[in-house]
């Protein structure tokens, strides 16, 4: 039986369909998995994407793109193709999407996580024939705290912060982080403030319908903003600019999975860093791979070698479904919108250094 997805030069391609998930260059016809920039570019010929996530993706391709939706778990016929869409829990609207043809079942996962986020619906398994999983922590060393942990965290530290007289800046990406984070926090330590790039990604979720806390946007002009009593939510490419003079005495946090790496946290020079991802842990892909009931997989984005050879060693055919060539820029390498958005590429090689192989211990534990 041919295979019902291959990578091409624009991406991964659907023959029978004749159609690309997530395609890296405008495409005819692509399926959507989520916004974030590296799997949602701008120019295609049509979009499909899960409902919830329609004003999103409008905000990051443009006002005028063809923009098509299916409710999660509803299903459309494409050239003989039956496909949906599932909940991927990553961040709103995200989608696994099941493809079904010739009696056999695909679904490529996007990016995903388990744990529960209150800005979207939580990842449901799909069962399928072939899994097509990301593997953006798959590494042993990387297991999450559960949600409640972190946010006590960071909750403890802005209301140490607020007592102080200082402003807390959290850095997290501008799309589905910096959302999820607003959430999460307890808004009655104090007023919550955002950079512009987070508010654009706040009204899209507001206008999609999610409940999000009172949240002000810092005036483009502003020259002092709070008492030191605000929590900053901002993307990291503020870093080392004159925004953040706008805040006075500041503790700056950052909020990434790759924060469990003390390394990467002393190099890039935060006061903090809460590890919180949107992304699964390892024993997270490797409940969602089980879960999915495939016999084959194939790990992309990520460490998908050793992925791939840990599944293998369980008895699944499982192996690394080349994408993108290393080194190669992506098209909007250069802009600020990929610099703020999902897990940036230099930061997986600091972390992959940090490691030391594959079968090093954890250099440390999240902080407590
Ligand atoms: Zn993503």
């Amino acid at each position: 039986m041919p295979d019902l997805l291959e990578v091409t030069e624009s991406g991964l391609y659907c023959p029978p369909g004749d159609f690309f998930v997530d395609p890296w260059r405008r495409v005819p016809r692509a399926i959507i998995t989520h916004a974030h920039a590296d799997h949602a570019r701008p120019g295609c010929g049509r979009y499909l994407c899960a409902a919830p996530g329609k004003l999103v993706l409008r905000t990051r391709i443009g006002a005028a793109a063809p923009i098509d939706t299916l409710r999660h778990g509803e299903s459309l016929t494409i050239n003989g193709v039956r496909v949906s869409l599932h909940p991927a829990g990553h961040l709103l609207g995200s989608a696994q999407v099941r493809l079904e043809h010739a009696g056999a079942t695909w679904v490529v996962s996007g990016d995903y996580k388990l744990q529960a986020d209150p800005t979207c619906a939580g990842f449901e398994p799909v069962p399928c024939d072939v899994f097509v999983t990301e593997s953006t922590f798959g590494l042993p060393v990387y297991r999450w705290q559960e949600p409640a942990a972190i946010a006590a965290e960071i909750n403890e530290w802005w209301r140490t912060n607020r007592d102080a007289g200082r402003s807390s800046v959290l850095l997290a990406y501008a799309l589905g982080k910096a959302q999820r984070l607003a959430a999460m926090v307890d808004a009655s330590i104090g007023p919550i403030v955002a950079h512009g790039a987070v508010m654009k990604m706040v009204e899209a979720y507001r206008a999609s319908g999610v409940r999000l806390p009172p949240i002000d946007r810092v005036p483009p002009r502003a020259r002092r903003v709070g008492d030191g009593r605000a929590l900053v939510i901002a993307p990291p490419s503020v870093l080392g600019g004159s925004w953040l003079n706008l805040f006075g005495a500041a503790s700056v946090a950052m909020a990434s999975g790759w924060m469990l790496l003390r390394g990467v946290r002393r190099r890039r020079g935060f006061d903090r860093g809460f590890v919180v991802s949107d992304h699964a842990d390892f024993p997270g892909l490797l409940a969602a791979v089980e879960a999915s009931g495939a016999r084959r997989v194939l790990v992309t984005h990520g460490f998908s070698d050793v992925l791939a050879r840990v599944l293998r060693e369980r008895g699944l055919d499982a192996e690394v479904l080349p994408t993108r060539f290393v080194g190669e820029a992506a098209p909007d390498a250069a802009t600020e919108d990929s610099a703020e958005d999902d897990d940036d590429t230099s930061t997986v090689h600091d972390q992959a250094h940090d490691v030391g192989g594959v079968d090093a211990a954890p250099p440390e534990r999240p902080a407590p």
